[in-house]
């Protein structure tokens, strides 16, 4: 079974997000949790939920990708940076459970010059803080490009961050395809080879969800700029071949690709016809 949707706009709230997937042809979707440079969530509406709950039973839905604000740093310098890391997935956390069971996405963030060791820790804190063994709901560290001081451009870094944390059940980790070409793994000539190095070092147990996303630059780059599916580096036929990979087979898959709801149409479309293909092959 295929899992695909987009990144898509949470302004109007979940049913509006279901519908808009069904129309695009998808069967996923992620949205931001609130404005993607931080601030206060909207208040959800239970009937709007309620909605969405049913909308996605009947069509078959997978489990959908929650994404945190992108300003949210988990290893800032400034405490009070932290603090708002902090809150803000509390409080995305607790929301999020009225959808139980499904994924919420993060960047584990930027260590601004007090190194990966001192990162990694302060990420590990957080998520030991604010994971509850109640919740329904698992947390995953986005694989990064390694622009500036990010953590998490090496899956190393992410099982450091994994192996601190006491909640194991509660977090896993988000593959965006742009981000490990960029951080220098070639998924284009060595897919199966980059996913035995994810496995031997994070566990491919772990991989929860696949943003799916070609790139404008090149392998290594440390630069994290999208492209459409076929319009970048990596190119459609890589792509296919992760959203065939039998090891990947029934996660989610997301687009971020810079598009319209008729652009991301096409694209899960196109995606579709191929995953098809293979199939009727086997
Ligand atoms: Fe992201
Ligand atoms: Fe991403
Ligand atoms: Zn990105």
């Amino acid at each position: 079974m295929l899992y695909i949707g987009n990144h898509t706009s949470s302004s109007k709230g979940y049913e509006a997000m279901g519908k808009q997937m069904v129309k695009n042809g998808g069967n996923t979707f992620a949205f931001f949790t609130r404005n993607p440079r931080g601030g206060k969530a909207k208040e959800i509406d239970p009937s709007d939920v309620g909605k969405f709950l049913t909308l996605a039973g009947e069509m078959k839905f997978g489990k959908i990708v929650a994404h945190a604000p992108y300003t949210l740093n988990a290893c800032a310098a400034k405490e009070n940076l932290r603090d708002f890391a902090r809150e803000t997935m509390a409080d995305d956390l607790r929301r999020l459970e009225l959808t139980p069971g499904n994924y919420y996405n993060f960047h584990p963030g930027s260590h601004v010059g007090q190194g990966i060791g001192t990162g990694i820790e302060k990420i590990a804190e957080i998520l030991n803080q604010v994971l509850t063994p109640g919740q329904s709901t698992v947390v995953l560290l986005e694989t990064m490009a390694g622009k500036g001081s990010e953590v998490g451009g090496r899956f190393q870094e992410l099982r450091e961050i994994l192996d601190l944390v006491s909640e194991k059940e509660k977090t896993g980790v988000c593959l965006d395809t742009c981000h490990v070409w960029d951080g220098g793994y070639d998924i284009v000539h060595d897919l199966d080879g980059v996913l035995t190095e994810f496995d031997k070092v994070i566990g491919l147990d772990r991989l929860k969800a696949v943003h799916l996303n070609d790139s404008q630059n090149d392998l290594g780059s440390h630069k994290d700029r999208h492209a459409k599916i076929g319009e970048g580096k990596i190119g459609l036929e890589a792509l296919v071949r992760v959203v065939c990979h039998p090891a990947l087979e029934g996660l989610p898959f997301i687009l971020e690709t810079p598009n319209d709801d008729a652009g991301w149409a096409r694209e899960i479309a196109l995606l579709r016809e191929r995953y098809a293909s293979q199939h009727s092959k086997a």
